[in-house]
Parts: structure tokens; C-alpha cells; sequence
């Protein structure tokens, strides 16, 4: 395990063909070149070219890194977050650290913060949750995602050197198995969308309540047997949460288990579809069982507030709107959706396995990502639905918001609104975890 703080590689754009900002304090890009001020950097002939103020040309090669002469501040302009979302948004972002410029073989550049992981923390938590959300669902948080951002690159280093790749795929004619895993990014360790975690840089004032949550927890980790968790976390679970194997690989992980989003009840799997179905339908007692604006409030930011239906929720579409948003997410021409036909599903309902009949086609999909990308024009709330087809309508039913594996970040709110610890939040998503001060 680690003993000091680790630095993190935060992804801020990717795959740009330029990108312009301004250094606000003094940068040093070679030994000897200090800048300050706007600049540009365009990709030429696999090379990155960085501009100063009036155009002037600084410097070009295949990878600029720009490093603080002090505490240092930059500033990039159009930087897009939020990407396939639907409230998809583009708005000027300030960071601090290193920037690091790297061309792509593709004519493309990237554009990546280098910034210490306790200085990550106190901006994510700012902007993933208000300044006003209880002190002890912040500390929380800051404990769940350092743990899960620390483990991420211990388990990066461990894979590039065994070879795995960051996409699974199983296929034959019928079946279509995939998931995806987060050492998906080749250049930076996290990416600075939903994907990963979202990530401003300092654009909005680090609040007072997300940099004392970070202070208090300081060095804070969850750990299993001498290992860093793998804390992973979703909006809701939907009354269960899932183990890891439903959206990762085959692995059982005892600290990610299903758990109930309560305390009162100690809610059974659900193994047969009349299990799913009365689960589905019924709106059980839970932590994420919410619509307390209040409470919704403090953990989602303003974008997110359109969303409080993800408990229970319902989508509907017609054969034909089906049909076309199958074909386009999945690339495969299955003719006119005849039936959508569960095949496995996990603890908490969450599908692994869903069959798709067509006129054309018919074809096994799984896993839960795949299922929510390839059902929906952006992603749907989850993989735990039913279906109905009522005539020529499907109507979805569903349970949950996002993976639900891990922590459940509206039940770990309402936990610390009734008054539940930190700690004690922790340890009822992460069962069997322990906390250690690692630094
Ligand atoms: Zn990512
Ligand atoms: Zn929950």
C-alpha cells in the first residue's frame, strides 16, 4: 500500500484539434522558457505547436508540459462536460498544477491536469455536491473517492504490466458480452466528465464544508485485507445494491456485496423475474427512497435537479423508436425490435443479460452498461427494468440510477441527514471494510 500522497493525471480535454486558454501565474515550459498570459496549441504533423499572446510561437513538439513556477493557475476555454448527457454543457475552466499538452496519432491533442490527489479530492466533492449537504455525507464521499481513485492507479500500474485491456468483449452470433473497466483511458488516469468523476479544476470556489471534509479525512482509506478498496459508487441503488461481478468481471470483491439501503429491512436477492417484477413495481422503504427536494438538493448539482425519478422510473417507446435507437447505439441491424426478453439479472434486479428479437436479428447483450447504452438515445437510469409491450408500445419500468454497485451517494445523504456517522455510512455500503490513515 501507499505510504505519501499520490499525484493524479485528470483527462480535461480529449481528442481536440486545438485548445486556448491563458497561464495566470508563471508556467515554465522548457528550462529555460517561462510564459505567462492567453495561448493556443494547434496539433501539426504529430506535433503540438503552443502559441503565446499576439501568436507568437513558444514552442513544438510531441508532448509540451507546462509546469507552475509557484502555485500556479491556468485557464482553458471551451472545455465540454457532460459529454452525451442530456444537459450537455460547454464553459471556461480554471485548474491548478501542471498542464500537460500531448499529441495524438490521430491529429488530435490532449489536455491533461497533473495535480496532487488530496487538492483532486476538495474540487470534486465541491463540485459533485452543495456546500450546504451535512458534514458527515462529505466525509464520506471524500473517503469513498479517494479510496476508489487510489485504488484505481495501484490496479492501473498491476494491469498495463499484465496486459489486460480496459475493454472485455465476448462474442459470437449470439451473444454480445462487454464492459468496460476504468483503466479505459491510455494518456491520464481519470477523465473529468460522469464517466469518472466530475472535475472543474478550482472554476467554482472550492467550498469551505468540501475542503474541511477533505482536511478531516485526511490520508483516509477504506482497506480490505491490506489492500485499498475499490470504493465504487452510484446515484442510487434502487433499494439493493449490486456485487461487482454484475458490471465488471467475474470476481467476487467481500466488501462489494449486495446490501440493503436500510436499516429497518434486510431485503432478500432477487432471483426470478415475479421477484423483479414485484420489486420493480413496489416502492420499498429505502435510504435512496426519496423526492426530498432538500435532501436532493445538497448532493446534485443544479443540471441534476430535473432528475428525481430515479427510485422508480418508466420509459416508453414504440416499436419503431426502439428499433431505430437499437440500430444506431448498437451498430447492428436487427429489423423492427420484436421483444426485449430478460435473461439474467442481478441481486438488486439490475440486468446482465438481455435478449433483443428482432426481425432481422436476434442477439444476447449484456452487460449492464451495454444494456442502458444500447436502450436509450443517451443512457438509461439502469439496467434493472421490466418490459411490457403493450401493442405496438414498450413501456420500461425500472429500479435505480447508474451501476448500483458500491456506495449509493442519494441513501449515504438521506443516512446523514437522519444523523449516521461518516463511518458508519461507509461501513454499511462496504461491508467488511476497515479505515486506515495511510498518510
Ligand atoms: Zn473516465
Ligand atoms: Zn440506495
Amino acid at each position: 500500500m501507499i505510504s505519501s500522497e499520490p499525484k493524479i493525471k485528470v483527462g480535461i480535454i480529449d481528442r481536440y484539434t486545438e485548445v486556448s486558454g491563458a497561464f495566470r501565474e508563471k508556467y515554465k515550459i522548457t528550462e529555460d522558457v517561462v510564459v505567462s498570459g492567453e495561448f493556443r496549441a494547434v496539433v501539426k504533423e504529430g506535433k503540438i505547436i503552443l502559441y503565446g499572446g499576439k501568436d507568437i510561437e513558444l514552442l513544438c513538439a510531441a508532448e509540451i508540459y507546462c509546469r507552475p513556477v509557484n502555485e500556479g493557475e491556468f485557464l482553458l476555454n471551451d472545455v465540454i462536460f457532460g459529454i452525451n448527457f442530456h444537459w450537455e454543457r460547454k464553459e471556461s475552466q480554471i485548474f491548478q498544477g501542471a498542464l500537460h499538452l500531448i499529441a495524438r496519432s490521430d491529429g488530435t491533442l490532449t489536455a491533461v491536469n497533473e495535480i496532487s490527489v488530496e487538492k483532486y479530492l476538495a474540487s470534486v466533492i465541491s463540485s459533485e455536491m452543495s456546500a450546504t449537504a451535512p458534514m458527515d455525507l462529505l466525509k464520506a464521499h471524500a473517503i469513498t473517492s479517494r479510496s476508489w481513485l487510489v485504488a484505481m492507479l495501484e490496479m492501473k500500474k498491476e494491469y498495463s504490466l499484465l496486459g489486460i485491456p480496459s475493454q472485455r468483449t465476448q462474442r459470437t452470433d449470439e451473444v454480445l458480452i462487454r464492459y468496460y473497466d476504468r483503466e479505459d483511458h491510455d494518456l491520464f488516469d481519470v477523465c473529468a466528465d460522469d464517466h469518472c468523476q466530475r472535475y472543474h479544476g478550482i472554476t467554482k470556489i472550492i467550498s469551505d464544508a468540501a475542503q474541511q471534509a477533505v482536511n478531516e479525512t485526511h490520508g483516509i482509506f477504506l482497506v480490505y485485507e491490506n489492500k485499498i478498496c475499490d470504493a465504487r459508487f452510484s446515484k442510487s441503488c434502487g433499494g439493493i445494491s449490486e456485487p461487482f461481478e454484475t458490471t465488471w468481471q467475474e470476481q467476487h470483491i467481500p466488501y462489494l456485496v449486495p446490501v440493503s439501503c436500510s436499516v429497518q429491512h434486510q431485503y432478500k436477492e432477487i432471483t426470478t423475474e415475479d421477484e423483479a417484477a414485484d420489486w420493480i413495481t413496489s416502492s420499498p422503504e429505502a435510504f435512496c427512497n426519496t423526492t426530498d427536494g432538500n435532501i436532493l438538493r445538497q448532493i446534485l448539482p443544479s443540471f441534476d435537479q430535473e432528475t428525481t425519478d430515479f427510485f422508480r422510473w418508466k420509459v416508453v417507446y414504440t416499436a419503431e423508436e426502439l428499433s431505430e435507437i437499437v440500430c444506431k447505439k448498437s451498430g447492428i441491424d436487427f429489423g423492427r425490435i420484436e421483444n426485449l426478453i430478460p435473461i439474467e439479472r442481478g441481486a438488486s434486479g439490475r440486468m446482465t443479460k438481455l435478449k433483443i428479437v428482432g426481425s432481422n436479428k436476434t442477439l444476447i447483450v449484456g452487460k449492464e452498461l451495454e444494456i442502458r447504452r444500447w436502450l436509450s438515445k443517451s443512457h438509461l437510469y439502469s439496467s434493472a427494468f421490466i418490459v411490457n409491450k403493450v401493442g405496438d408500445t414498450f413501456i420500461l419500468t425500472g429500479g435505480g440510477w447508474g451501476h448500483g454497485v458500491g456506495l449509493c451517494q442519494i441513501g449515504a445523504a438521506v443516512m446523514a441527514v437522519e444523523g449516521f456517522k461518516a463511518e458508519e455510512i461507509v461501513k454499511h455500503y462496504f461491508k467488511n471494510a476497515e479505515l486506515q490513515k495511510l498518510y
